[in-house]
């Protein structure tokens, strides 16, 4: 079963760089400020201290991402909080919290938002159509399938008493 969440015209986007890669995303933001400003910002927290400062755009901050900004991003999406997401991380770095940003595309893939960890993937995701328009993203209906995998273990239970 699937269930479809409707995204709004005004999107709330995530935006997170590793430190390599904090002046591509700020560079991208300042090409793309006007689209942006249509939307609802949300970064970690030098990531957003970053852009704030360079374009003057409002961005709600998190914990910077080592200490735990990732993180709730990652319980956002989770709650259906964040609409996209544009994580330009390190790929040539291991960085001390890799786990946490495995964690976090994978949150992002198990609820079927729009990623962007390339900035051409970026530029051809904020050129879309659908970025301005209201959309219905498909997600498996986890809620259900949890459900019954109670009801499964009851029975289970239940049969082998
Ligand atoms: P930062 O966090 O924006 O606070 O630098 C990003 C990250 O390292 O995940």
């Amino acid at each position: 079963m699937e269930r479809k969440i409707r995204m709004n015209k005004r999107k709330r986007i995530a935006l997170i760089a590793h430190d390599r890669r904090k002046q591509d995303l700020v560079e991208w933001v300042q090409f793309n400020k006007g689209t942006l400003s249509e939307h609802e910002l949300f970064a970690t927290g030098t990531t957003g201290s970053l852009i704030e400062q360079s374009t003057g755009l409002k961005v709600t901050k998190f914990k910077s991402g080592p200490l735990g900004g990732d993180q709730q991003i990652g319980a956002m999406i989770s709650e259906g909080e964040i609409d996209i997401l544009i994580f330009f991380w390190d790929p040539l770095e291991p960085l001390a919290h890799d786990v946490d940003i495995k964690a976090l595309l994978r949150i992002a893939t198990v609820y079927n938002i729009p990623v962007a960890i390339t900035r051409s993937t970026a530029d051809f995701l904020i050129s879309s159509p659908l970025f301005k328009t209201e959309y219905e993203r498909i997600q498996p209906d986890y809620e259900s399938e949890l459900k019954e995998k109670i009801m499964r273990i009851v029975q289970q239970r239940s049969e082998a008493h």
